[in-house]
């Protein structure tokens, strides 16, 4: 059997969404090989607070440099594909695929072909407030001809502070899923038609039990484009489940 593509993980921002990449290319390689296959995988994960300070004060461009130094050291280490496992960090996108010539699967261009795929054309977006109000996300979406609905400001700073003070530090509140679910039932009185879970911690908290339209969750969606690409060009199991092992030979 030939071997799959090594995925690189750039994450960190937070663990607690990168502790879920793993498990789930994990799991989705399982499901999809079988037996005791996994995900071949390098991870490099970085101190969150360096990054949420250069967020904070706007300096874009030095975070651009961290994260391209280290996607490069992924690939060294042997990355085939690179994923970066934050919406917000997209902002940098470009510079970190242009410092490694392996390829950045782009959370953007797979969320949107999600939405696409399920037929819909109107889409809410949550995420940080860099990710729902800057232009990168939104154009990104847009590129991919979506109309995109943003909640109002004090939606998006409450959004935005369940992100930060909570999720990225693994509190995860019965509150704060009741006012997501508000901010929710608004972006439907939109005329949103689902909703980009804009943010990868946010699928922590929600669940398409807490919306009454489809939900994307692009943690999810990442991983699974991600294995796509690792798995392409490998031959699958004759059938699902098939783990015959050769009994061990005992030597001497
Ligand atoms: N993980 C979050 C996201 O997907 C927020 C943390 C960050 O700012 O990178 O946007």
């Amino acid at each position: 059997m030939s071997r799959t593509k090594v995925i690189g993980m750039l994450g960190g921002m937070s663990w607690e969404s990168s502790a879920e990449y793993y498990r789930l290319a994990n799991e989705i390689v399982r499901a999809r090989l079988g037996g005791l296959h996994s995900a071949r995988i390098v991870l490099a994960s970085v101190d969150f607070a360096e990054i949420e300070r250069l967020q904070a004060i706007s300096h874009w461009e030095e975070a651009a440099r961290l994260l391209a130094g280290i996607a490069k050291e992924l690939e060294v280490a042997g990355a085939d594909l690179l994923i970066l496992c934050t919406n917000t960090m997209h902002e940098v996108a470009d510079q970190v695929q242009a410092a490694v010539s392996i390829p950045l699967l782009h959370l953007v261009d797979v969320t949107a072909a999600a939405v696409i795929r399920a037929g819909m054309g109107t889409i809410g977006l949550l995420g940080t407030a860099f990710t729902m109000e800057q232009d990168f996300y939104r154009n990104r979406l847009a590129g991919h001809g979506l109309r995109v609905l943003v909640p109002e400001e004090d939606d998006r700073a409450e959004v935005h502070r369940v992100i930060y003070d909570e999720l990225c530090q693994g509190i995860v509140r019965e509150e704060s899923r009741a006012v997501y679910r508000a901010v929710i039932g608004r972006l439907v009185e939109s005329g949103a038609e689902g909703v980009v879970l804009g943010c990868t911690e946010i699928e922590l908290l929600i669940s398409d039990a807490d919306s009454p339209i489809p939900l994307f969750p692009t943690t999810r969606l990442h991983v699974e484009a991600a294995v796509d690409a690792a798995l392409e060009g490998v031959d699958m199991p004759a059938a699902k489940g098939d783990h015959t092992r050769q009994a061990p030979t005992l030597a001497g």
